[in-house]
């Protein structure tokens, strides 16, 4: 009976173990995800390429801008694009 306890007490030091460790390699990988968490939220201008944040970009035909200018100029190339391939 004592040894079925003592390796109970082994298999409990074993799961903290490991759930320690599953916590710390969480905590760090959210510390390292932190700037590509970032990256997720911002979004690329579909004319000049740079990198937005969602919150400031502009949509428009399901495409991002990082301004109202070049999501007026893309509408316009893809307007000509269209206009060109119908000719
Ligand atoms: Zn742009």
């Amino acid at each position: 009976m004592l040894k079925l306890l003592f390796w109970l007490i082994i298999a409990l030091v074993i799961g903290l173990f490991f759930a320690i460790r599953q916590a710390n390699r969480l905590r760090a990988e959210q510390q390292d995800d932190s700037p590509q968490t970032r990256s997720l939220e911002s979004v690329r201008c579909a004319q000049c390429g740079v990198f937005v944040p969602e919150d400031k970009a502009v949509r428009r035909d399901g495409q991002d801008f990082c301004s109202w200018e070049h999501a007026d100029a893309w509408a316009q190339a893809s307007a000509d694009e269209r206009h060109r391939e119908q000719e």
